[in-house]
């Protein structure tokens, strides 16, 4: 049965390093599908965001569109109240059935973090993690897999098969291309009326210049 990779993110904006991370791991991993899960309260990261829920759904239409392997998937964003990457994978694991493999893609610097997030040693049980390497990763540049917290060692595999041979519960590293774009960048850059083409999609450019997204009287 074909793996599904599942990709969840703030996504405010998002950005070819996003488009990169998820089109390296769907063909480092055979994926059929990648379906970005924009997050609707994103609690383990705090709620920082400039775009309403709409618009960073929108942009994510906007820069996936054109590719027939990216689907979106607004379930986070309809949610009420907090959103958790736990309900969600449980929800896919229902759906999917026991057997089909589910890949999470993650960055290395959000999944160093992952001990944080709700139910977190749960997650294991409904899916594997691909973590790309992310290129401003500092504290991965220091540490490598040190970095993440001890429990995941265990779990971790360098082999892509031993991955895909069961459902959920491996960790694997990827080396995507590093590409050293934010989110945090491109509104910075837009505040400041910067331009911010040729680091997210043209249209995603286009929407954030029209809609006059994070600029300081928006
Ligand atoms: P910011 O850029 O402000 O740090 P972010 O882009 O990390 O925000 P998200 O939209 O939530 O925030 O990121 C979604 C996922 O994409 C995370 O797992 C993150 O690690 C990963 N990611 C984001 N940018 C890159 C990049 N340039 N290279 C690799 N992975 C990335």
């Amino acid at each position: 049965m074909a793996p599904i990779g599942l990709f969840g993110g703030t996504f405010d904006p998002i950005h070819f390093g996003h488009l990169r991370l998820a089109t390296e791991l769907a063909e480092g991993f055979g994926l059929e599908k990648v379906v970005f899960l924009p997050a609707g309260l994103p609690y383990h990261r705090g709620r920082d965001s400039h775009a309403t829920n709409e618009q960073r759904l929108t942009m994510v239409k906007l820069a996936t569109q054109r590719d027939s392997r990216f689907d979106v998937d607004d379930r986070e964003l309809k949610r009420d109240g907090p959103t958790y990457t736990y309900d969600t994978l449980w929800e896919y694991r229902q759906e999917r059935g026991a057997d089909q493999p589910i890949v999470f893609l993650i960055g290395s610097d959000a999944f160093a973090q992952i001990n944080t997030w709700h139910k977190w040693q749960s997650l294991f049980g409904l899916a594997h993690f691909a973590v790309a390497i992310r290129a401003d990763d500092a504290a991965w540049q220091s540490k490598g897999p040190g970095a993440f917290p001890p429990e995941v060692g265990p779990r971790v595999t360098l082999n892509r098969r031993e991955l895909l041979a069961s459902p959920a519960g491996k960790v694997m590293t990827f080396s995507m291309t590093p590409l050293a774009i934010s989110s945090t960048a491109i509104k910075n850059l837009a505040h400041d009326g910067a331009s911010i083409r040729y680091l997210t999609p043209d249209p995603v450019a286009e929407y954030i210049r029209s809609h006059k997204l994070y600029t300081p009287a928006s």
